[in-house]
C-alpha cells in the first residue's frame, strides 16, 4: 500500500480538491452573502428562504393537508422555523433524510420597556439573546430588526441601519483616559449586560424639552406606534456590518451570524438543487437554539414529530418504522483552530479552516456530558456516502477536553431514535459581531448535504 493510502491526515481543498470544485465555491459564496444581508434575523431567514423554495415549486403545507409521493412542501412555524420537505418515490418506510440547521444568531434583544432618557441621551433598554461576549459590542455600529404587533394585530416590520442613508445605534464605552478601575475586570465583567443600552436620540422634543417624547413622536410619524407597543414587539439588536470578502486573495468570508446560516444555506439549497432523490427529504430551519432549543419554534417542539406522523400517515406506514430508518445531519458550526489562540485547542483533533466540512461525533462538555455521539456504524456509512462524490472532510471537536464546550440540536433529534450527527463549517470568532468562514468550508459542507440527499 501507499503511504498516502496508510496514513490519514487532513488536507485543504486546495490541496485535495480540483481548480473547479474551488472555482464553484467562490461562485456559490456569492448567493451566501446575499442570504446573510438580508437575513439577519430567524424571522427575516425564513422569508428568504421560503423565497427561495417557492422558486423551486414548493408550496406551502398546513398540518392537516393531504400528502402524496413527489409532493414538494414547506411549513412555516410561527415565522421563525421553517421544515422544508419533498416526498420521494422509495417507501417512506426507508426514512427520511432530514438536515436541521438553526436561523437565530447571538445578538441583543430589547427589554419590553425599553424607552427612556438619561444625562440628555435616549436609550433603548436590552437583554441579551445567546452566549455574546459583551465587551465586543460596544463603540460599533448596530441596526434594529424586528417586528411590533399592535393590539389590533396588525404587524409592523422594523428594519433600520442597514441601507446606507439610514441612521445606526450604538453602545456606548468608556474611554481609555477613566478605564483604569474598568480595565482591571476580567473581560466577562467588563462591560455588564445592564451597560448594553442602545443610544437613539439627543434631541429633545419643542413643546416639553423631553427626548424620550421626541422620538416617541418620531416613531409614532414613521410607524403609527404608542410606547405600549413596545409591549408586543420582538425587536433586535444586530451588527450594521454587510457580509464582506476577507483577505487578498478572497478565500474567506467575514460576516455576522455564520452561526448558523453557514450551515442553514447549504443544507437548504442542497435540498432544493436535489432534484430526483428518491428519498423522502426534509431540511428544518429552527429557531432559539442559542438559547436551548426550548419553545413552540425551538428544536425541543413536539412539531417535528407531528410533521412526521403526518407524511407516515398520509403513506399508510407506522411513524416508528419511518424514524428508525431516518438519518439525521444536525448541520451546525464548529471552532475552526486558532494559532491566536493554541491553548484552547487541541490541533490533532480540532477543525482546520480550509480542510472541508467538520463531522463532530460528539459535542458536549467535562465527559462527554449532554451529547448525542453519533453511531460509529452511522459514521462509516456516512464516509461511504460522502466518498461516492469525493466530498472534502474532516473530524473534529470543539476545542480541548477540559476547556469548555458545547451543544447543538443534534441529541433533541436523535432522541427520537434517528441516527443523528453534527455536520458543519469551521468558525473563527464564533458568537462574535463579526464571524469569519472559508469559502471551500460553506461549498463542501453543501456538497456533503447534497451527497447525503443523494444516496
Ligand atoms: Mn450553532
Ligand atoms: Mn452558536
Amino acid at each position: 500500500m501507499k503511504k498516502e493510502e496508510l496514513i490519514y491526515e487532513k488536507q485543504t481543498v486546495y490541496k485535495k480538491g480540483t481548480k473547479a470544485i474551488c472555482d464553484a465555491a467562490f461562485a456559490y459564496a456569492e448567493g451566501y452573502k446575499t442570504y446573510l444581508d438580508e437575513g439577519k434575523t430567524e424571522r427575516e431567514a425564513l422569508k428568504i428562504s421560503i423565497a427561495m423554495a417557492e422558486a423551486k415549486g414548493f408550496r406551502e403545507y398546513k398540518l392537516g393537508d393531504k400528502i402524496n409521493v413527489g409532493d414538494k412542501l414547506y411549513y412555516n412555524n410561527r415565522g421563525k422555523n421553517l421544515f422544508v420537505f419533498s416526498i420521494g418515490t422509495e417507501p417512506i418506510t426507508e426514512g427520511i433524510r432530514i438536515t436541521a440547521a438553526h436561523i437565530d444568531a447571538p445578538r441583543i434583544d430589547l427589554k419590553q420597556c425599553p424607552l427612556y432618557e438619561d444625562g440628555g441621551m435616549g436609550f433603548f433598554k436590552t437583554h441579551y439573546y445567546g452566549g455574546i461576549r459583551k465587551y465586543q459590542w460596544v463603540a460599533t455600529p448596530l441596526a434594529l430588526h424586528g417586528v411590533i404587533v399592535t393590539k389590533r394585530g396588525e404587524v409592523i416590520d422594523v428594519n433600520i441601519g442597514e441601507d446606507d442613508s439610514d441612521p445606526v445605534f450604538y453602545i456606548n464605552d468608556l474611554l481609555p483616559h477613566l478605564a483604569q478601575e474598568q480595565s482591571k475586570l476580567p473581560m466577562s465583567e467588563g462591560i455588564k449586560g445592564e451597560q448594553l443600552n442602545i443610544l437613539i436620540g439627543s434631541m429633545p422634543d419643542g413643546e416639553d424639552d423631553s427626548i424620550k417624547l421626541n422620538i416617541l413622536r418620531i416613531l409614532n410619524e414613521k410607524y403609527g406606534i404608542t410606547e405600549d407597543d413596545f409591549l408586543s414587539s420582538e425587536l433586535c439588536v444586530v451588527p450594521a456590518s454587510k457580509a464582506r470578502d476577507i483577505g487578498f486573495d478572497r478565500s474567506m468570508i467575514g460576516a455576522y451570524g455564520h452561526d448558523d446560516r453557514v450551515c442553514a444555506y447549504p443544507a437548504l439549497t442542497a435540498l432544493l438543487e436535489a432534484k430526483d432523490s428518491k428519498h423522502t427529504l426534509m431540511c428544518i430551519l429552527a429557531d432559539k437554539e442559542e438559547t436551548g432549543s426550548d419553545g413552540p419554534v425551538g428544536m425541543q417542539s413536539e412539531l417535528m414529530l407531528d410533521i412526521i406522523n403526518e407524511i407516515a400517515f398520509n403513506l399508510g406506514a407506522n411513524p416508528a418504522v419511518v424514524r428508525a430508518n431516518s438519518k439525521c445531519l444536525s448541520a451546525d458550526v464548529s471552532a475552526a483552530y486558532d494559532p491566536n489562540f493554541p491553548d484552547v485547542f487541541e490541533k490533532r483533533n480540532t477543525p482546520l479552516l480550509a480542510c472541508g466540512a467538520v463531522f463532530t461525533k460528539f459535542t458536549g462538555s467535562h465527559g462527554k456530558s449532554g451529547t448525542n455521539d453519533a453511531n460509529a456504524e452511522f459514521i462509516g456509512w456516512l464516509r461511504g456516502v460522502l466518498s461516492n462524490d469525493d466530498v472534502i472532510w474532516q473530524a473534529g471537536e470543539l476545542g480541548k477536553v477540559d476547556c469548555g464546550g458545547g451543544g447543538t440540536v443534534a441529541k433533541y433529534i436523535s432522541k427520537h431514535n434517528i441516527d443523528t450527527i453534527d455536520l458543519g463549517v469551521p468558525v473563527l470568532s464564533m458568537h462574535a459581531p463579526y464571524e469569519v468562514i472559508a469559502k471551500v468550508d460553506l461549498y463542501e459542507t453543501y456538497r456533503a448535504c447534497l451527497a447525503f440527499y443523494k444516496y
